[in-house]
């Protein structure tokens, strides 16, 4: 990693700590992704802190209401067993792509927000998430990024077609991603 350790993960939610399922509004259907629990916590023992930013516009579709956002993320949380408010801050933004949206990835705002709130800088925060989107928001908001393969989205190709203007790293699971940001990487 060509960055030092982060102080701040924004981390996206479906496909990246929990499985992808469309449209996700069933507490039950919510499943951690193997290691989620054991990335986070080395996250947290480094010192950083963790952020949720999710895209939910199955809301603004009118599939189901914002409650059932927090139903799962709560069920989500509950499955962390990582602590009752694991995330020093939580973004949903429920719109669809042609509503206007403050939030929506790839919005920079909620970055920018917790630059403003925490006292950070860009570079000392990194997005994850298993979407092109999430690293569009990470070049938008000038913070450091890093991609997963565990979702639904064939992000490499995805990333090609984006031509950001930086090269991001690609990790097949979050564990392997948190590692190499707090560990490997500044050994
Ligand atoms: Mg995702």
């Amino acid at each position: 990693m060509n960055f030092p350790a982060p102080k701040a993960l924004i981390l996206d939610r479906d496909g990246t700590l929990i499985e992808h399922v469309h449209y996700l509004h069933e507490v039950d259907k919510v499943r951690l992704l193997p290691g989620v629990t054991e990335a986070l916590r080395l996250a947290q023992h480094h010192g950083a802190l963790l952020f949720l930013h999710t895209n939910q516009s199955g809301v603004g579709r009118g599939y189901f209401p914002l409650e059932a956002v927090y139903a799962c993320n709560d069920r989500m949380i509950e499955q962390l067993g990582i602590g009752d408010s694991p995330f020093a801050r939580i973004c949903i933004a429920p719109e669809t792509p042609d509503q206007d949206s403050p939030y929506r990835k790839p919005s920079p705002l909620f970055a920018r927000e917790i630059c403003a709130q925490w006292q950070l800088s860009p570079s000392e925060i990194c997005y994850i998430g298993d979407n092109a989107s999430d690293l569009a928001t990470a070049e938008a908001a000038g913070t450091n990024g890093v991609g997963l393969t565990t979702g639904l989205h064939d992000i490499v190709a995805d990333l090609t077609t984006l031509r950001l203007s930086r090269p991001y790293s690609i990790f097949t699971s979050l564990l392997h991603a948190c590692q190499s940001l707090f560990v490997t990487a500044h050994e």
